[in-house]
């Protein structure tokens, strides 16, 4: 078998993935998504292919799907969860493009298009794609996320964003053996601290805030993070609220038990959660223990009207569960004490603390799974820093590619 790629985009960077691979006469591309950085930055024209391969829903891996259909009439293999969460976020995308006035590369029209085109695949399912065969495997990343093995005389694994550990949400992915490993490597050189500690230092600070009659207002990305938050507060004894999106992705979870961890758990988490639902509870929200709160990265979204009610509060703190990328309203908070309000910079006085609750592999993490997959070779993707990680698996002793945008590589 053997394998002509690209990148149209997230070769050398994190965001706008497209991965664009030329295998035995097919024409496969997985994933095709945008940056949502301010402005946002596109992946390159996709060509014409036989078939899309969606890993999940996260804008930088979706995004562009709308694009694509407007274009091509051709079908989108995803999970039933990740479909219907991508298409939430599309759809959420075209508003906030809106809004923010720039030229938008598809409409509402197209992003409905997109809706009719997904093919539903599950972990397990082996599919033909023209002339070789594609199997599916869970990449632990978020619920549905899914990993890709070509099948042919040769093996190729596509990982998508990868987490092997098991978190409260999902079950690590493991690996698998195959010749070409195409990998993810958003945290090469970088390790995370231990959840459990992560897990303990926020609930700690969580009791101090609340005992000295303050509030905790935690940002949080809605797709798999709000969850994850939601399962480890459901035990804790805090009158916790939920406000922005991830109260539909809660709804969608419910309907797709088979991609996270326990289901049960989901349900108790969100049975005990209390929902924002109009402006009467946004108020009592207010004046609560803690609240949930979309966008992760402070950059519009519900969170801004709780930081704004608790901004010149000492006794309150915003704890950021998250990354925050360069040029996010969350970076300026944790660079300068200062965060935007509808345009205006105002300083924050109350406490401003960041957890690690990551949802990708850590650099060793990164390691042990090429190691595990034993491959022939390793193309590392989707990183910013990715030649630390390439020296550590060269010194393991595999070959590793580091192509970037647009440059071309075989396997
Ligand atoms: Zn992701």
């Amino acid at each position: 078998m053997k394998i002509d790629g690209s990148f149209l985009g997230g070769g050398h960077e994190v965001g706008r993935l497209g991965i664009l691979l030329n295998c035995e006469g097919s024409r496969l591309l997985f994933d095709y998504g945008m940056t949502a950085t301010d402005p946002p930055l596109y992946p390159n024209p996709c060509p014409p292919i036989d078939l899309v391969f969606l890993t999940h829903s996260h804008l930088d891996h979706c995004g562009m799907i709308p694009w694509l259909t407007a274009r091509y009439d051709i079908e989108i293999l995803a999970t039933g969860v990740t479909a219907d969460i991508a298409m939430m976020l599309i759809e959420d995308s075209i508003k906030i493009g809106e809004a923010e006035g720039y030229p938008q590369p598809y409409d509402k029209r197209d992003a409905k298009i997109a809706s009719r085109m997904f093919d539903d695949i599950s972990f397990g399912q082996t599919i033909d794609a023209g002339s070789v065969r594609v199997k599916m495997h869970s990449a632990g990343h978020i619920p549905g996320a899914t990993m890709y093995e070509l099948q042919g005389d040769r093996t190729a694994l596509v990982t998508g964003d990868l987490h092997t550990l098991d978190t409260r949400l999902v079950a690590g992915a493991r690996a698998v053996k195959c010749d070409y490993l195409i990998m993810e490597s958003t945290y090469s050189g970088r390790n995370h601290p231990s959840r459990v500690k992560t897990e303990y230092n926020l609930l700690k600070k969580i009791e101090e805030v609340t005992k000295r009659g303050g509030t905790a207002v935690i940002p949080s990305f809605a797709v798999g993070r709000t969850q994850e938050l939601m399962l480890l507060l459901k035990d804790s004894k805090y009158d916790f609220w939920l406000d922005g999106m991830g109260k539909t992705v809660n709804k969608i979870y419910l309907r797709y038990p088979q991609y996270v961890r326990s289901i049960k758990r989901l349900r108790q988490a969100t049975n005990r959660t209390r929902e924002v639902r109009n402006y009467h509870a946004r108020q009592r929200a207010m004046k609560g223990e803690v609240i949930l709160t979309t966008s992760g990265m402070l950059d519009g979204g519900p969170v801004l009207s709780y930081v704004d009610a608790i901004r010149d509060d000492p006794r309150s703190a915003i704890l950021l569960t998250g990354y925050q990328v360069e040029g996010s309203n969350g970076r300026k908070l944790l660079e300068t004490g200062m965060m935007d309000f509808k345009g205006v910079s105002e300083r924050v006085e109350c406490e401003v603390r960041k957890y690690d609750f990551s949802a990708h592999a850590g650099h060793d993490e990164l390691r042990a799974f090429a190691k595990a997959c034993s491959p022939e070779k390793i193309v590392l993707m989707h990183g910013d820093e990715r030649e630390i990680l390439a020296g550590d698996l060269r010194t393991d002793g595999f070959e590793v590619l580091l192509p970037k945008n647009g440059e071309k590589f075989s396997l």
